[in-house]
């Protein structure tokens, strides 16, 4: 029979309804892995392409950074409101870059953990380059591999959001921790992680500082949040040591997914708090998400906002533990 699963969260219903597919096995599917380098590949260093527009600063010995060519955040002066008295309208302040590493063929989960290392060291100092902007109210990183995962191009390459609002998703989070915290005195990410750690269904891999486990009420099949053991509210925050142990905890979980799944698409996000939500430190709790894009939103989640998973989680973690 199907459950109805509450996102502790975000307060999202989901269905789990497993008896409308077979095994998870039926997921192993097309690989997205990378087929080959092409000639024109306009993020590869040697092409030039991109690379000339680099930002000097932000660049590292692995990564480089660029302003997106079809900015949806940009820098611009002038009146903001727009508001026509009914709608509101206003530009779309703030900064789009893509974080690019340089050689086409690594990735963040098949090499050492010294890139993934890097990587993540880079998503940190753009997140502190933007908290000093007054004007951004958020920042979010994202990370689309493979074309149903949104990448156009085939190239490994991240996505930096700057904007002057704070996206629906994060302030649903903020308003369900904010509300567990108020009856509770505690963080709901660290009454999770115990308790996903104390039943232990769902977790895929742990490190010193991280916890990483399938979602209780997921969106996605095989959806796996990376949790830091420790109370942080903030990405930007972390540690040369934290951050080498999310990249270690990154590269295992990807890796199990792409040994589980044959390399399927996935886009993986962090969550962290808002630039100037101090107040909120307390009970929010940065984390990433990583979700697999292996099924279609139908009319249902479209028209509901609720999304029917036909993969139980339990099962989804057995399955990656394996890998
Ligand atoms: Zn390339
Ligand atoms: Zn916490
Ligand atoms: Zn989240």
């Amino acid at each position: 029979m199907s459950k109805l699963r509450q996102n502790i969260i975000t307060g999202e219903w989901v269905v789990i309804s497993p008896e409308r597919s077979q095994r998870p096995e039926d997921y192993v599917m097309a690989s997205s892995a990378k087929r080959g380098i092409p000639l024109d590949c306009p993020f590869c260093v040697t092409n030039n392409n991109a690379y000339r527009f680099s930002i000097k600063e932000a660049e590292t010995k692995n990564v480089y950074v660029i302003p997106n060519k079809y900015p949806a955040f940009s820098k611009a002066d002038g009146v903001i409101d727009e508001g026509d008295g009914f709608y509101q309208n206003s530009k779309a302040l703030g900064g789009h870059e893509v974080i690019i590493l340089k050689d086409h063929e690594q990735d963040v989960y098949d090499d050492g953990v010294e890139i993934t290392d890097e990587l993540i060291g880079v998503y940190r100092d753009r997140y502190n380059f933007y908290d000093q902007d007054p004007t951004i109210e958020y920042t979010m990183l994202i990370h689309n591999h493979g074309p149903e995962a949104g990448a156009s191009i085939d190239h490994p390459h991240s996505q930096l959001f700057a904007s002057a609002i704070v996206p629906s998703y994060i302030q649903k989070e903020l308003e369900n921790t904010k509300a567990y915290f108020e009856a509770n005195k505690k963080c709901v990410f660290c009454e999770m992680n115990k308790v996903e750690k104390e039943n232990n269904h769902r977790v895929v891999y742990e490190n010193d500082e991280f916890i990483v486990f399938t979602v209780f009420a997921a969106r996605f099949p095989f959806e796996m949040w990376v949790v830091p053991k420790k109370h942080q509210p903030q990405f930007e925050k972390i540690s040369a040591e934290t951050q080498l142990q999310l990249a270690d905890a990154m590269r295992n979980v990807l890796q199990k997914l792409n040994k589980s799944l044959n390399f399927p698409p996935f886009n993986y996000w962090i969550h962290t708090l808002p630039h100037h939500e101090a107040g909120a430190s307390e009970y929010y709790h940065w984390h990433v998400e990583i979700a697999p894009r292996i099924s279609k939103f139908g009319g249902y989640e479209m028209g509901s906002g609720v999304v029917i998973d036909v993969v139980s989680p339990e099962v989804a973690a057995e399955f990656l533990r394996k890998a």
